[in-house]
């Protein structure tokens, strides 16, 4: 049995990869705008000389079923309210930030670092943490568009997860001022965190579902895509700023499959590329 739904991943994701590509052709040329073309389109157009009639004829075949969506919390489902640098330069002092910084070029995985610190010096640096998060609650304020976003999942049956490295308490405050419940929601408590594979793998199995019929939303290039992508999941940043369009991102491990400047462009994409039938 095991075996059997094995093979069949297998055989869904080459299949799904192949059309996917051959749709999102023909979908971004027509659709889209162009801020949330996927970002290897112009690697699909440069690289594949197939006639436009012939990728025209599949482009109707059958699309990738979605039925999960895993969403990260700050800075995605929440304005971002941290200023992460700032707490990275308290916690690892002005010349060690530089130093990892300079050799971590997609971002700097603080509770990585702090990990093989004495535990004194371990308890200073999450007391640092907690402040700067603490503070950050104090500006909580909800993303545009999460909200139409959810519902839009909820009406069609579309199950939402979410995976933050933040603290519970900090996803049990945003279930309550919110009013937007996701299950399972992991925080940091769960071990281990993003940008490892295993929260996101550990939903696809409450949800009994395969990890190539879920998309992990984040803006997070290091912990949210890296954690989807090792997954074996679809991928979307979310990037307001075009803060990962800088030439420092272009040898990343880890690409999106998608991109969007803001939580409103999200369902047209999910719409557009996948089967949302439930
Ligand atoms: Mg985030």
């Amino acid at each position: 049995m095991q075996f059997q739904q094995l093979s069949t991943a297998t055989s869904v994701a080459t299949v799904t990869h192949h059309h996917l590509q051959t749709l999102l052709f023909t979908t971004a040329t027509n659709s889209l705008p162009s801020s949330s073309m996927p970002l290897f389109f112009s690697s699909i157009v440069s690289r594949t000389a197939t006639p436009r009639s012939l990728l025209m004829s599949t482009s109707h075949s059958a699309k990738t079923r979605l039925r999960g969506v895993v969403f990260d919390m700050d800075g995605t489902l929440t304005v971002p309210a941290i200023d992460f640098a700032a707490m990275y330069r308290a916690v690892l002092g002005e010349h060690e930030y530089n130093r990892i910084k300079a050799q971590n070029p997609s971002g700097i995985d603080i509770l990585h670092e702090i990990e093989n610190w004495t535990p004194q010096k371990q308890r200073k640096a999450f007391e640092t943490i907690a402040d700067y998060e603490r503070q950050g609650l104090d500006h909580l304020q909800i993303m545009p568009g999460a909200a139409e976003l959810c519902d839009r999942l909820d009406s069609e049956k579309i199950r939402r997860g979410l995976i933050t490295r933040n603290v519970k308490s900090a996803v049990d405050l945003f279930h309550e001022r919110f009013g937007i419940t996701f299950s399972p929601a992991l925080s940091r408590e769960f071990r281990p965190y993003k940008p490892d594979p295993g929260p996101l793998l550990h939903i696809c199995s409450v949800w009994d579902v395969l990890p190539n019929e879920v998309i992990m939303v984040g803006d997070s290039l290091k912990d949210d895509v890296a954690c989807g992508k090792r997954a074996g999941a679809h991928t979307c940043l979310l990037d307001q700023t075009g803060r990962y369009d800088s030439p420092e991102y272009v040898n990343v491990e880890h690409k999106p499959d998608f991109k969007v400047t803001s939580l409103a462009e999200v369902y047209s994409i999910l719409e557009v590329n996948f089967d949302l039938s439930p």
